[in-house]
């Protein structure tokens, strides 16, 4: 962090026993990052009296053509989607850009070990909702727009922090200084406010890479989304609205390069004999993309008027498809956390504590179970091999393990 500071033209009032400085607050918060768990926080605090700053990076551009799709897309669980149900961003979301998943087909590396998850076996009629990360920042965007306790200031890029007992101030490389109670860190995996609070991050890169892209598909998905666990990657086939599909593969280097080297017309053959052909030929549609896969163990989510949500606070494996979940997780209980408090005391570690000691678990508990299952399907020993297939086969049989699965997975 820059170091205490004073605040220059901010005596203590007159008579006052205290020598520390009084604050002008520009925002009780300011949220570093508008993705979309800086944006969900912000529009959560909605019905609160706190007033917000939202700091992003970039111009948010919307002027998309409705006929292409994004090749980032989500599986956004029931707690998630009871989140932006709440907070109004759901409502926003063109219906027609959004699919269901009504059953979830995972495969082992031979071709007889399969389990299979379906909404029914979990009294819902849904596992998740799959849809685009621009249509849903789109809709998180157009929600804190309208709210009156929230400003937006983008592109803006701070450049400084510092944090006395009663503030914390941000300077941006224009020059402003903002004052506030409390900064949240939602700037993603690189975040910058977790560097300004010395948070340390065991990253443990996994030389794996998630390549995206989108289909067309012969047959229709009726909502099926699937899953390969190859021995040297996962392909995961997610149902997009119409007869559309996503592929996330990941895999190493130069299965990547591999990837983004092939002609659409050979991707999408190459995509379709990896899964089978369970969706008959696909047509590429868009462009392809890669991103490398990386997990990130963060030291401490909060210190004195800081707090760090989303992928500024973890980073996990996609393969469950879990990592904005988390995030929205971590805006939940944030929003939570600061809504039972005074607006004065958003800042206070112990409050801050509170939050942090509440993610712990959940946290945890999903970065073992991705990287766990990344471990155990990336590995060419053959006794390993025969096990995880086996137990595929063996939690397929097992309703009541199922049911629970699928419930956490939903919850998550
Ligand atoms: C290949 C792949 C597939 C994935 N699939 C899934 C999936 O199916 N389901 C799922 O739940 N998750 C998935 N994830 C994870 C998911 O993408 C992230 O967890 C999620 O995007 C994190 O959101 P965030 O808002 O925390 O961070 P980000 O999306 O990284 O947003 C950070 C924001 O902060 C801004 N910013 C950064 N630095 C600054 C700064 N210094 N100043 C101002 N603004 C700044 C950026 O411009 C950006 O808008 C996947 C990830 C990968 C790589």
């Amino acid at each position: 962090m820059a170091g205490a500071t004073d605040f220059p033209g901010l005596a203590a009032p007159r008579g006052s026993r205290y020598t520390r400085p009084m604050h002008t607050y520009d925002a009780d918060l300011i949220i570093v990052g508008g993705g979309l768990v800086g944006a969900a926080l912000a529009a959560s605090l909605a019905q609160t009296p706190l007033s917000v700053l939202l700091l992003e990076g970039r111009v948010p551009q919307f002027d998309f053509d409705p006929a292409s799709w994004d090749a980032r897309v989500y599986a956004i669980s029931r707690a998630s989607r009871r989140l932006l149900t709440g907070i109004g961003a759901w409502q926003r979301m063109n219906p027609a850009r959004l699919q269901a998943v009504s059953t979830m087909c995972i495969f082992g590396d031979d071709a007889r070990s399969r389990l299979e998850f379906a909404a029914p076996e979990a009294g819902v009629d849904e596992l998740a909702v799959i849809l685009e990360n621009r249509e849903l920042q789109r809709a998180l965007w157009q929600t804190v727009a309208e709210l009156p306790n929230v400003t937006v200031l983008a592109p803006a890029t701070p450049a400084a922090l510092a944090v006395d007992a009663d503030a914390a101030t941000v300077t941006l490389a224009d020059g402003r200084v903002l004052c506030t109670r409390l900064v949240v860190g939602a700037d993603g995996a690189q975040s910058w406010v977790r560097t300004q609070i010395g948070s340390e991050v065991a990253a443990h890169s996994y030389d794996q890479w998630g390549v995206v892209a989108n289909f067309e598909c012969d047959k229709p998905h009726l909502g099926v989304a699937h899953q390969w666990f190859f021995d040297d990657g996962v392909l995961a086939w997610l149902p997009l609205a119409g007869s559309r599909m996503s592929m996330v593969w990941s895999c190493g280097d130069a299965q990547r390069q591999h990837l983004l080297a092939l002609e659409p017309a050979a991707l999408a053959e190459c995509v379709a004999a990896a899964g089978g052909r369970r969706l008959g030929a696909l047509r590429q549609i868009g462009a392809t993309a890669a991103f490398p896969l990386q997990l990130n163990r963060v030291s401490r989510t909060v210190a004195a008027r800081v707090a760090l949500i989303g992928d500024a606070a973890h980073t996990v494996h996609p393969l469950a498809g879990q990592g904005v979940n988390l995030g929205f997780g971590d805006v939940a209980e944030l929003a939570r956390v600061l809504s039972a408090e005074l607006p004065a005391r958003c800042g206070d570690y112990l409050v801050l504590r509170r939050y942090e000691r509440a993610r712990r678990e959940p946290v945890a508990l999903m970065r073992t179970a991705c990287d766990g299952l990344q471990k155990l399907f990336n590995n060419k020993n053959p006794l390993l091999k025969t096990l995880r297939n086996v137990g595929l086969g063996l939690t397929d049989q097992q309703a009541w393990l199922k049911h629970r699965l699928i419930r956490h997975a939903m919850d998550a």
